[in-house]
């Protein structure tokens, strides 16, 4: 009787073997082929359940972890999500620093997900020790059987893509692919995956992803940190004011930097089209591939993959709101989608 269940043991079986997509509608009139790696189909709705289930398994691996430990991160959100939901399944406990720039929806996600959450403050110096990475480190010190992932310096997040994104593109394309556009945070999506794709072969193309206020571009071309270039954005999750150890820069072949403004429109254009509902950095993939386009870096026989990193409900309260929007000047040009209030 109990064989004819058709039941999974838990939702770790939902992580890695997301869909590629065809994006018809958001690149016509493109030259190439375009298709869209959809990451919200993750258990946990983001590429970070791959990073966060390959490190804790290999902690396991080497004893670092038994029931009842502890795992800690500094973390914005997604990377906190896909932990704490990990954590819960394994029995561990997960505990988490954020920057109170974190909105309370991602807060209280978080939570629901069994995490304990220290709220940092943002403008304060990273080693000051009220910043999330001082906060996570001596939490971490402080409690025995506890392991810090450590994403942006930790090697292991660039392996779990290479490991998992990458071979599942290159089969999912018939090693067709020519181009991979992605944006870049840690560095560990683009990194791995770049890193397995042109080992199949040299000739792909890996076009990163940056922000307007991000050092990654510059540092790429010059080798340089660049602090003129550091300047506030509203893009959560992709370039950085610091350079991670996790991103492998002789993998990527060039960066195209958005504005927030075009990665917004763009993101609400995916949903609204393809009926992608997916995040502010997938909006900011699209924009770049566009500007890469209008560049001439694709022609006809060109078969681009973009990766789409999280999943739109995560944005409610700014993209997805046009109050925000409005707030922010991004909504000319926006259609506007009707509300009817039926008395
Ligand atoms: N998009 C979102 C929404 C993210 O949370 C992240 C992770 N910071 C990224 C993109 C970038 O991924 P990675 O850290 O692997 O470079």
């Amino acid at each position: 009787m109990k064989e004819d269940i058709q039941a999974f043991d838990n939702v770790l079986s939902f992580i890695g073997n997301t869909p590629l997509v065809k994006l018809p509608k958001v690149t016509e009139g493109l030259a190439g082929n375009f298709y869209g790696k959809v990451e919200a189909f993750n258990a946990g709705h983001s590429a970070k359940d791959r990073i966060a289930l390959y490190i804790i398994e290999a902690a396991e691996k080497k004893g670092l972890l038994k029931p009842g430990s502890t795992i800690v991160e500094t973390t914005s959100g997604n990377t906190g999500f896909s932990i704490a939901m990990v954590s819960a399944i394994k029995g561990y406990k997960c505990v988490l620093s954020v920057s109170d720039k974190s909105s309370a929806d991602k807060i209280d996600m978080l939570r629901a997900m069994g995490a304990t959450v220290y709220v940092c403050p943002a403008n304060v110096p990273a080693d000051d020790p009220r910043s999330y990475y001082e906060v996570a480190k001596s939490v971490q010190k402080e409690l025995p059987n506890s392991i810090y992932i450590n994403q942006y310096f930790n090697e292991l997040n660039t392996e779990a893509h290479y490991m998992s994104t990458g071979p599942e593109i290159w089969e999912q394309t018939g090693g067709k692919i020519t181009h991979f556009v992605c944006c870049s945070g840690t560095g560990g999506t683009i990194s791995g995956t770049a890193r397995f794709l042109k080992e199949k072969n040299p000739n792909i193309k890996v076009l990163g992803v940056d922000a307007y206020g991000s050092v990654l571009k510059k540092y790429h071309e010059t080798g340089e940190l660049d602090p003129n270039e550091i300047a506030p954005y509203k893009i959560e999750g992709l370039g950085k004011n610091l350079i991670p150890t996790a991103t492998d820069f002789s993998v990527i072949d060039k960066f195209m930097k958005v504005t927030d403004k075009d990665a917004a429109q763009a993101a609400r254009e995916l949903a609204r089209t393809e009926g992608l509902f997916m995040g502010y950095t997938s909006g900011a993939v699209l924009q770049a591939t566009r500007q890469y386009a209008a560049q001439g870096e694709f022609d006809k026989d060109s078969v681009v993959v973009m990766l789409f990193p999280d999943h739109g409900s995560r944005y409610m309260s700014k993209i997805y709101s046009d109050t925000w929007m409005e707030q922010q000047g991004f909504l000319d040009g926006e259609p506007k989608n009707e509300i009817n209030y039926v008395k």
